[in-house]
């Protein structure tokens, strides 16, 4: 077995020689401890049959543990310059694949197709870069990738709204978008330590499992999505003030949110926050006819 890239000395070695400077604008926080490494890996249950994408190589780390515990990883770099670093730190795994390309203008779809022939069990496995971990999430979901779930690290608070339940501070639209898509479960909480350099906030790492069909059926899914983020607006607010400030303009617009409200057996006095996905689903049907 190859040394580890991911111990303190190897990797200040590594950004030694190539003198690598970090870029906070790039969320760069390489991981420096193989024992999480390998943990993160672990909530992925790759088997040798697996395919595994990463956002976000950095130095090779988490790609070299993947690349043990796979068939194939692709990994997408946004970074140029980490390149060359990447093209020695993986030399002994020939099953990496590097792209030197923005995740999220990347064509996932095309790519996972070129390069995981054969392969029919993927997963999503990275520790994002945090000054786009939900637009990258909610990339991976939209795209309707062919992939198990998501394991990923991220901050602590995001991860806290993205699996919390209803009736409870973290709960939002952004829990219910990605829980529209998957079952979200916090694995385990990562002290700032084991990153160099230390991010400012507390991270986490998420395991999302994709679901054969979505939480609820809509009538519109862009409709639900946007009754839910109106819902939320300000979280003060009752469900029908925001409503009526956040939708569109029309003719009676507060008595047909009260129409449909009362159609979909909600209260109007209720806050966003404590209301199920599925009284979301009921609500966005019974607001579309009135909003489309
Ligand atoms: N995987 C490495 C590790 O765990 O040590 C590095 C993780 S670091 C938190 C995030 C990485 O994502 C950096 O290498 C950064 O250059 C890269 N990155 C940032 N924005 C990106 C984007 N839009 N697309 C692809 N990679 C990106």
């Amino acid at each position: 077995m190859h040394k580890d890239i991911a111990t303190p000395a190897r990797t200040r070695a590594i950004l030694d020689k190539y003198g690598f400077s970090f870029k906070k604008s790039l969320g760069q926080n390489f991981l420096i401890d193989t024992n999480i490494l390998r943990r993160i890996v672990d909530h992925a249950d790759l088997t040798e049959e697996s395919g595994a994408i990463e956002i976000g190589p950095g130095i090779g780390a988490l790609t070299e543990q993947l690349a043990r515990r796979s068939k194939k990883v692709l990994a997408f770099e946004i970074d140029q310059r980490l390149l060359p670093i990447l093209e020695e730190t993986l030399s002994p795994y020939p099953n990496t694949t590097i792209i030197n390309e923005d995740v999220l203008k990347a064509d996932l779809n095309a790519a996972i197709e070129r390069e995981f022939n054969g392969i029919n069990d993927i997963m999503v496995v990275a520790n994002l870069p945090y000054y786009v971990t939900t637009p990258i999430i909610m990339k991976l979901l939209e795209d309707k990738l062919p992939i198990r779930g998501i394991v990923c690290m991220l901050q602590k608070e995001v991860a806290d709204r993205i699996s919390a339940r209803p009736g409870t501070k973290d709960y939002g639209s952004l829990s219910i978008a990605i829980q529209y898509y998957t079952e979200a479960e916090t694995a385990m909480i990562v002290p700032k330590t084991v990153f160099v350099p230390q991010p400012n906030v507390d991270s986490a790492v998420i395991k999302l499992t994709k679901r054969k069909e979505p939480a609820v059926t809509v009538k519109s899914e862009r409709f639900f999505f946007q009754v839910t983020k109106s819902s939320f607006a300000q979280r003060r607010k009752t469900l029908l003030n925001n409503l009526t400030s956040q939708l569109p303009e029309g003719k009676q617009k507060k008595e047909k949110i009260l129409s449909a409200l009362e159609q979909a057996e909600v209260d109007p006095g209720r806050r966003g926050e404590t209301l199920s996905i599925e009284e979301f689903a009921r609500l966005s049907d019974a607001l579309l006819p009135y909003f489309s």
